[in-house]
């Protein structure tokens, strides 16, 4: 089985906890977790509903991989209405707390309504209550956490919460799990903080007794361990430098978008690196990086555990941040880094930890502040008072805006809107470097073409993790193809597209796809699974899911006048780098997409698409 299959249905409005069987014949066609809970969510919820109304619902799910010891398999997802972008959104997390649902036997959590005033929801097993956050409401994430285990009495309760952000309504706040974990895009934590939940607390001993057929699972996860083991990505890359093993290299072939997409490379790139994580610092003679880390079952540890120099200036009078924690990935690295043209390592941690500790995206936070840096360049924010001056490459600037927007004080609360609604508020939304209003990750799709489709396309906005045609355009993973080129890219993309909602409702992490194809991803969920789990069938599980969300996008008011990128893309030609000269040439690979997934020349899937996938 795999499933629990047992639904723990939360109404805040009216204080109840109820369980209910999970729908089989759902999950025979959704599998869990992204898939399962967006199948759920569209039938429970109108599409042009307000996401941070009441009638609106967030979901926790798990997939039937979670908490198996399918490497990596600890993952869950939240799946709600963003409200940063008006569209689905699933942001997907690791560490323990995936995990630690199931064994408490539940493979999914809906919550419903608001409550009246700050709650946390409290589970030991089949016991599910709805307790007072009065005392935690306003702590952050790191806090909320420890007062939790201090009040239970119980260090190894798992924890999700809010902090700060996602209370005050940054419009990308998350919902962070073991203090650096998090479901990070599509502000799914400020509908946390919409509903006043502040945390959902876990405690699991029931196992996990639900394998189909134990010691064939054991044979296929045992094979696939083998496989990412041998692999140089991740085997070696990122265990030794986690995601920022691809700062220089996605710098070189000039795709790593600085001072808010003007340039295209980053002069301090070395500085802010994975190899600068491992360097000993001049000021202390210690290096940021402690030690790698994994999420439950992983046989990967990408994670990255940094220490700050206490004497650097962001911390020198805040001994809270001088521990060791959740260290820079390469997303955050470049958002907070490149994005606003800072080479400050130490300065980007510091950043990063504020983000984990009040719980906000730092993609967001990041690109949103590269916007303000260049309207504040350009003179659109001379009658504003933005604190610190606010210009691209101040460390300075960076934390203390990093600070004011976790907070949500001064201009941190203009910040907190997010770059989309920033940069029309003050008359120049073409500065908004965002699909649909959610901002880009880390890479420039002038040099590598691919990912601007794959940017234009994301049914959750501009994301990274809905189609990481990056792996092979850059990394030759399956196959190599030229990043410039356009040919071929509208197939390449919907096949990554596919295959990641396939392994997001599985319940393990994408990252295995650097090794992982679905054949190797199907002979476990199949041993774990009821039903036949095939390469084919998986593929088409991961179709029907991606016209679920378009469906539902659709619906909500979006179309495919949305599936587009910011002119500056579309129009200013890269300035340096293999790219130089170059545009994303969208254009000329939308039609063909289209075409592949069976929609019509306006991006609808036709009648005869949704007939085949079951719709
Ligand atoms: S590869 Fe990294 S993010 Fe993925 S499960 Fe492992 S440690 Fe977590």
């Amino acid at each position: 089985m795999a499933w629990q299959k047992k639904i723990l249905r939360v109404n805040l409005t009216e204080g109840t906890c109820t369980p209910e069987p999970l729908n089989m014949e759902w999950a025979a066609e959704y599998l869990g977790q992204r898939g399962l809970a967006t199948k759920y969510y569209v039938e429970e919820c109108d599409p042009q509903v307000d996401p941070l109304s009441p009638a609106s619902k967030l979901i926790m799910a798990t997939g039937p991989l979670t908490g198996t010891d399918a490497s990596t398999g600890g993952r869950y997802s939240v799946i709600t209405k963003g409200p940063l972008t008006g569209a689905i959104a699933c942001s997907n997390s690791g560490g323990y707390f995936g995990a630690e649902m199931k064994f408490a036997g539940w493979d999914m959590i809906i919550f419903e309504g608001k409550a009246d005033s700050p709650v946390y929801l409290f589970i030991e097993n089949d016991e599910a209550e709805l307790l007072s956050a009065d005392e935690i409401w306003g702590k952050t994430t790191w806090d909320t956490e420890e007062w939790v285990h201090t009040r239970h009495q119980d260090p190894q309760i798992r924890v999700s919460s809010i902090g700060p952000a996602g209370e005050n309504g940054v419009m990308y706040a998350c919902i962070v799990n073991d203090l650096h974990r998090a479901a990070g895009r599509s502000g799914v934590g400020t509908v946390m903080g919409s509903k006043n939940l502040k945390a959902v607390a876990i405690r699991g001993t029931l196992g996990l007794n639900t394998i189909k057929d134990p010691a064939r699972f054991m044979e296929a996860t045992t094979a696939a361990k083998k496989v990412l083991v041998d692999n140089a990505v991740t085997g070696q890359g990122l265990p030794t430098y986690g995601t920022q093993v691809l700062m220089n290299v996605i710098n070189e072939i000039g795709a790593l978008w600085t001072r808010n997409h003007r340039d295209v490379q980053f002069e301090g790139a070395g500085k802010i690196s994975g190899e600068a994580m491992h360097e000993p610092r001049a000021t202390d003679g210690k290096p940021n990086l402690v030690t790698n880390a994994a999420c439950f079952a992983c046989t990967i540890a990408c994670g990255r555990i940094s220490q700050l120099d206490k004497n650097h200036f962001t911390v020198q009078n805040k001994p809270e941040y001088w521990g060791a924690s959740g260290g820079l990935e390469y997303e955050n690295a470049w958002s907070l880094g490149a994005a606003t043209g800072t080479d400050d390592l130490e300065a980007l941690t510091y950043a990063n930890f504020l983000c984990n500790a009040y719980g906000m995206d730092p993609i967001s936070f990041g690109t949103t502040l590269a916007a303000a840096m260049e309207l504040n360049e350009i003179g659109a924010l001379d009658d504003v008072d933005t604190g610190d001056d606010m210009v691209f490459g101040s460390a300075q600037a960076l934390a203390s805006l990093v600070e004011s927007t976790c907070k949500s004080e001064g201009f941190g609360v203009e910040l907190g809107l997010g770059s989309k609604r920033l940069c029309e508020k003050y008359g120049h939304p073409e500065l908004s470097m965002s699909v649909k209003g959610q901002e880009f990750p880390a890479y420039d799709s002038r040099g590598i073409q691919g990912m601007g489709l794959a940017y234009a396309t994301s049914n959750r906005g501009a994301c990274h993790l809905r189609g990481y045609t990056v792996a092979s355009e850059v990394l030759g993973i399956p196959v190599k193809t030229d990043p410039l080129a356009t040919e071929g890219k509208a197939g390449l993309v919907k096949a990554f597209q596919d295959a990641t909602a396939a392994f997001d409702s599985a319940g393990i992490c994408i990252f295995t796809s650097f090794a992982w194809t679905l054949d190797d991803v199907a002979p476990q969920v199949d041993a774990a699974c009821e039903g036949t789990w095939t390469l084919d069938s998986l593929a088409e599980l991961g179709e029907r899911v991606w016209n679920l969300e378009r469906d539902f996008n659709l619906k909500a008011g979006l179309s495919g006048k949305d599936d587009t990128l910011p002119k500056r893309i579309l129009t200013e030609p890269a300035k340096t780098g293999p790219a130089k000269g170059m545009v994303s040439k969208l254009g000329e690979m939308l039609p063909e997409y289209y075409q592949l997934r069976g929609w019509s020349e306006d991006g609808v899937p036709t009648d005869e698409t949704r007939k085949r996938l079951g719709l």
